[in-house]
């Protein structure tokens, strides 16, 4: 599948991918990457330059119409009607796509706690948000397509939205995750794909993936500490030391040498996230397309 636009971006080349039924497929790239051009392919709102999609098998171009009714899509750019309340909304796309499961509906507003009854423009990122996560899963589509899904919402909501997305796979329905950060994915996607100006470099579970990333650790210590005994460590490189914190650059395998070197102190406080994508993509990926 290749999507050439008009200006002569090539945002998508010859892309070549397979995501089974039940799957939670991650499709990771930074901003640019192509990854809502492919999300438009799929959803047959601009035309491929070459090749095909299909959704549960059907053409997303000669079945658009059979396609796009299986399909719960969370647009990246979440756009509601702002001059309607919550349910105004609801009702008024549950009546143009028909289908919806009244119970399922309302289930998912009281999961979510959706505010109903205000003007949606008054509501915050997050309560928008968690209306379009009730308009994408409503219908109890086949096939999810989520862009940067969990923008917006507090913890606790993540981790209910993640609770739907394995309930829905379990049910045997299809989630497609994009998002620019591992962070978003990696609690719920099986498989990640992983895509950089336009072309899918990598395609691998996402403990793999995990496992071969750089992390980004953070250690502050209850007294001033010489990061010489973190640099000696394999895979480890120290990104900052001011006395009593570290900042240290690690693959997953080297998390166990780091915490045994900083009990040797007294440690107050250590946060382990991984690190941006684009610094993902400089440690994987370098070589691979000899662009950097
Ligand atoms: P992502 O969703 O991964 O951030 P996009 O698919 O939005 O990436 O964009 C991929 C590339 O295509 C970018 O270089 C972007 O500037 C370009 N692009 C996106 N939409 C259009 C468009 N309508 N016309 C021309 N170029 C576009």
């Amino acid at each position: 599948l290749s999507k050439t636009y008009p200006n002569g971006v090539r945002a998508l080349v010859d892309l070549d991918l397979r995501v089974e039924r039940g799957e939670i497929f991650g499709y990771l790239g930074p901003n640019g990457a192509g990854k809502s051009t492919t999300i438009r392919l799929l959803l047959d709102l601009i035309c491929p330059t070459a090749g095909q999609a299909a959704i549960a098998g059907l053409d997303t171009r000669a079945r658009d119409v059979e396609a796009r009714r299986r399909v719960g899509y969370l647009p990246g750019d979440l756009r509601l009607s702002d001059r309607l309340s919550g349910r105004e909304q609801l009702d008024s796309l549950g009546r143009l796509r028909g289908g919806v499961d009244h119970a399922t509906r309302d289930a998912l507003v009281e999961r979510f706690d959706c505010v109903l009854d205000r003007p949606i423009r008054e509501l915050s990122k997050g309560n928008r948000q968690k209306l379009g996560v009730v308009q994408a899963f409503m219908h109890r589509p086949e096939v999810l397509i989520l862009d940067e899904p969990t923008g917006g919402l507090d913890p606790l909501n993540q981790g209910e939205f993640r609770k739907l997305i394995r309930e829905t796979a379990d049910d045997g329905r299809t989630v497609f995750l994009s998002s620019h950060s591992l962070d978003e994915v990696q609690h719920t996607a099986v498989r990640v794909g992983v895509i950089r100006a336009g072309r899918l470099v990598d395609v691998d579970s996402v403990e793999s993936l995990r496992e071969r990333s750089p992390r980004h650790v953070t250690i502050r210590f209850g007294e001033h500490v010489d990061p010489a005994a973190f640099e000696a460590l394999l895979g480890v490189q120290v990104l900052e030391s001011d006395h009593d914190v570290v900042r240290l650059a690690a693959p997953e395998p080297a998390m166990d040498g780091i915490v045994k070197a900083a009990a040797r102190h007294r440690v107050v406080d250590l946060v382990s996230e991984p690190a941006d994508l684009e610094e993902i993509f400089l440690a994987l990926y370098r070589d691979d397309d000899g662009r950097d």
